[in-house]
């Protein structure tokens, strides 16, 4: 069974129901590399996860995590740059993506993700999409700035064609508005019904 009580691991779930060995994924934001191990395990040896972050302790956190699960192989690419410039680096097509947003915990509370690096990846990593497709989005409205972030991130999906996207929202009814939340976007696939009813 899996834990939807937290915003993170549920985002794992929506995300590994289409993740199949051998598919090509991103993590837009590495942190201490739960959401990348995750990547590199669903995946698997002949896949691939691009994996993001500013900062050189993310890598070198992320580089230990995945030592200790004997994931730090071929498949997965460390890149220490903003999300912002994902296309830099990809140009294949993606099944799934993960951007968990906010400071990296254990380090620099004041290094946050910012608005409009945020909404740039996200845009492009939308682009990146295959059809079929997940990208997750965890949000965290509690720290200075995050709930502006939040609703930057649901405005340019609430603007989204609803023939391309299906999109939900995901909040903890009985938790405080500073609880973290997350968004599912699936882009229009061979399983997809439209938006009508
Ligand atoms: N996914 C992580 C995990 O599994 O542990 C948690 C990510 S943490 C909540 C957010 C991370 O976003 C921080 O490590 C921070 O350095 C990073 N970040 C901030 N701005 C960024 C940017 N422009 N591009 C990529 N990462 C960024």
């Amino acid at each position: 069974m899996i834990n939807w009580y937290s915003a993170a691991k549920l985002g794992h779930y929506f995300l590994n129901e289409v993740i199949k060995p051998g598919d090509i994924t991103l993590d837009g934001t590495m942190g201490n590399g739960h959401d990348t191990a995750m990547l590199a395990r669903a995946v698997g040896p002949e896949g691939k996860v691009y994996a993001f972050d500013i900062q050189e302790r993310a890598l070198d956190n992320t580089r230990l995590r995945l030592a200790a699960e004997e994931l730090m192989d071929g498949r997965v690419r460390l890149i220490q740059d903003g999300h912002q410039n994902i296309s830099q680096y990809i140009t294949d097509s993606v099944k799934g993506a993960i951007f968990n947003l906010g400071y990296l915990p254990g380090g620099d509370h004041s290094i946050i993700t910012l608005e409009e690096n945020t909404l740039a990846a996200i845009k492009q990593a939308l682009k990146l999409l295959l059809p079929g497709g997940r990208m997750v989005i965890v949000v965290y409205p509690g720290h200075p700035g995050g709930a502006q972030e939040r609703q930057a991130v649901e405005k340019l999906l609430e603007n989204s064609d609803s023939r391309e996207y299906k999109i939900i929202k995901v909040n903890f009814h009985n938790r405080p508005p500073s609880a973290p939340g997350v968004l599912l976007i699936e882009k229009a696939g061979d399983s997809f019904e439209g938006s009508a009813s």
